[in-house]
């Protein structure tokens, strides 16, 4: 299959028409209709057996090796876009106002389609299976788990199951790879201080939340920075602080809430139980009464050393060893294919997209050009494992 490139490259305008179609119809988590619907025609198109309506609105695809029965292999693209209005002056520019496609997600689809693409038409040398999830709502957390949940990988375990991510600032087509810990566990809380508030001339005669608040910010700040070990990181960020609506009165609630970023599971029960301790501590101190809430979200995606190995060796073949990035530390955002990659030997990598905007930003287009790498990527690792 030495002519992998040129396959892709005969399919490239469809894949970037396909691409811009999508860019111009971002739909949100679990609202993937057209999204959706344009995965299932290109995967039938190709030959490709197609389950539609799996949480909702995920795909799945399954190619069959005509060389008979053998390993599974499974990739997972995301498809939801992010509640932001499009400041782009494309020709594909959102035309859903409100929502754009500012991870990517676009990107991704349209790679793992390019790939299955690709795939089916080396299907007589392949033995085996290869396996495509399309997934919903992974900005929500909940897509993967939804998919999972409906037995998706219970039918057919794969050997190996991987994922990318397009990442602004590495160079383009370049490939970012680390064994362990890739992204970081994600769980927020909820903190509520009630207090009998009163006139804010005469605070002696009431119990003033906002001064136990602004304390307990304080307080929790001190957890990442004098009870966890610098080497393993964690991070703890207040995000929100509502209280008052007048300049005269004390309020009588304050309400906090925030999120926690761990690359230990050990570390985020230690992180709810040490928040919980300093709200009823403070809410103690300042005679106010305290109600915590710790929401329990998306795991520390773990790669599997084996499958990280895998997509090393496969990236430096194909794009060379200077495209190859061994990634010294984790990023502390968060993926739900963390779940997938609990229930199976996975990988995520990082795909290089060059010097364009931040993603989650207004500003971000997935771009065209890192297609052909994403696309080269999964198929040769596809190739890898089944071809005869
Ligand atoms: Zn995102
Ligand atoms: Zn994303």
């Amino acid at each position: 299959m030495d002519d992998i490139r040129e396959t892709i490259d005969r399919l490239l305008p469809d894949l970037i028409a396909l691409r811009h179609d999508l860019h111009a119809h971002p739909e949100l988590g679990f609202e993937e209709h057209h999204t959706a619907e344009q995965v299932a025609e290109w995967l039938s198109r190709h030959g490709i057996d197609v389950r539609t309506g799996v949480a909702k609105t995920g795909v799945v695809g399954t190619l069959r090796g005509e060389q008979g029965n053998g390993d599974c292999v499974a990739f997972r693209a995301d498809m939801d876009a992010l509640p932001i209005e499009e400041q782009n002056d494309l020709p594909y520019r959102s035309r859903h106002a409100g929502k754009m496609h500012a991870c990517g997600h676009d990107g991704h689809t349209a790679m793992l389609l390019g790939a299955a693409a690709v795939l089916a038409q080396y299907r007589h040398r392949l033995r085996g299976t290869v396996r495509f999830f399309f997934q919903p709502s992974e900005e929500s957390v909940s897509g993967a788990k939804a998919m999972l949940e409906e037995g998706v990988l219970d039918e057919m375990r794969p050997q190996w199951m991987v994922a990318l991510h397009g990442r602004p600032g590495m160079p383009l087509g370049s490939v970012g790879i680390r064994a362990g810990a890739i992204m970081a566990s994600a769980d927020t809380f909820d903190i509520w201080l009630m207090g009998r508030g009163g006139h804010a001339a005469l605070p002696h005669l009431s119990d003033d939340p906002v001064l136990a608040g602004a304390h307990l910010v304080q307080a929790l700040h001190g957890i990442v920075g004098r009870e966890t070990s610098p080497g393993n990181p964690m991070v703890l960020s207040v995000t929100q602080f509502h209280a008052g609506n007048a300049y005269n009165v004390l309020p009588q609630q304050v309400h906090l809430a925030g999120t926690v970023r761990c690359l230990k599971e050990e570390m985020r029960v230690k992180a709810s139980e040490r928040i919980r301790e300093m709200a009823e501590a403070t809410a103690r101190l300042w005679h106010v009464q305290s109600r915590f809430e710790w929401h329990s979200g998306t795991p520390v995606t773990v790669n599997a050393p084996s499958v990280a190995e895998l997509i090393a060796q496969v990236a430096e073949e194909a794009f060379g060893r200077e495209q190859l990035v061994w990634l010294e530390e984790p990023l502390m955002g968060a993926e739900d294919f963390a779940y997938f990659a609990q229930a199976v030997p996975a990988a995520m990598f990082f795909l290089g997209l060059g010097d364009v905007a931040d993603l989650h930003t207004a500003c971000f287009d997935f771009p065209d050009a890192a297609l052909p790498f994403g696309v080269e990527m999964f198929v040769r690792l596809a190739v890898e494992q089944l071809a005869v």
